[in-house]
């Protein structure tokens, strides 16, 4: 009879409660992570969605970056006598693509809080490191950005730059498996190069425009603050809209936004050790000046959140 009532009541009810207790553990993660997004908010952030195919999350499985983990890679920091940021012009520039590129330069010092330089123009190579672009009937000269990251820049790189980055209206590509790139860093040798080209309707055989022409200016400065981002050791952003977020297209990258999320801003902030507000102002001066009302406005109400 004992043996009986072992086998089918006791049995029977330490599984109900095996049971109850895993429906528990359930419903208490549940409501921890309901707990954790519901706090997890910022006013004026947006949580970036579940990516979408051919978004830069969908196809790119990178690992996510948190606080500690920056600062535990250790990543490069501005020093004493290494605090100014180089940009080296290659390449012709017409008026207007020098004047873009120029004022992106200024709004990265405020970015950054750091002092910025433009060296004298380069030539392109001329042999050995370019390749043939094709598209709806059109061909132009593509340059491979090892030329820059391996052998233009590290032999010149100034002695108290931080970064040293070349900028040109030149269309580039990485290695042959890809049809272009906007631009490439390598960390390790603080350089970088971005290409304009692509920000300007020219490139697709288009008269640029008023309109078109701020447009190439904000697509300027998101790209020199995302690169140079990196070039601070920051990933790319997997949680929040931010300027880190990466982007496979410039319609992708259209959609990216110039601020940086509470976390980006947290680690540029350890790393610089910048007075935020400060440079909230500057920003939103320059944005304001430049009539980028919308982008000036994110800016203000960040620092009106501030000083509540
Ligand atoms: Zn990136
Ligand atoms: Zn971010």
């Amino acid at each position: 009879m004992r043996e009986w009532i072992r086998k089918n009541v006791i049995t029977p009810l330490a599984s109900t409660n095996k049971i109850r207790l895993i429906l528990l553990v359930i419903l208490a993660i549940c409501f921890a992570y309901y707990m954790v997004e519901l706090f997890d908010r910022e006013e004026g952030f947006e949580k970036l969605g579940r990516p979408e195919p051919g978004d830069w999350c969908y196809t790119h499985k990178e690992s996510k970056q948190s606080f500690w983990g920056y600062v535990a890679s250790k990543p490069n920091r501005p020093v004493e006598g290494k605090r100014t940021l180089y940009f080296q012009p290659v390449g012709p520039f017409n008026q207007h693509e020098d004047m873009v590129m120029k004022k992106a330069v200024t709004f990265a010092g405020l970015y950054f809080q750091l002092p910025t330089r433009i060296d004298k123009s380069l030539p392109l190579p001329e042999k050995g490191w370019s390749r043939q672009g094709e598209a709806g009937g059109r061909k132009w000269i593509q340059y491979k950005t090892a030329y820059f990251l391996n052998e233009l820049l590290p032999k010149q790189i100034p002695e108290d730059a931080y970064a040293y980055l070349a900028i040109t209206m030149a269309d580039l590509y990485p290695d042959e498996t890809w049809n272009y790139v906007f631009g490439q860093a390598s960390l390790h040798r603080r350089v970088g190069v971005f290409s304009l080209s692509r920000y300007f309707p020219e490139f697709d055989g288009q008269k640029s425009t008023t309109k078109t022409e701020q447009r190439a200016l904000l697509r300027t400065m998101q790209v020199i603050t995302h690169e140079l981002g990196h070039m601070f050791g920051i990933s790319h952003c997997q949680k929040w809209k931010c300027n880190m977020n990466g982007s496979n297209s410039l319609i992708e990258a259209d959609e990216t936004p110039l601020f940086l999320c509470p976390d980006c801003l947290k680690k540029l902030q350890w790393n610089i050790g910048f007075d935020t507000i400060t440079r909230y102002e500057m920003i939103e001066k320059f944005l304001r000046e430049e009539k980028f009302v919308e982008e000036a406005d994110c800016f203000k109400m960040r620092i009106k959140r501030l000083r509540q």
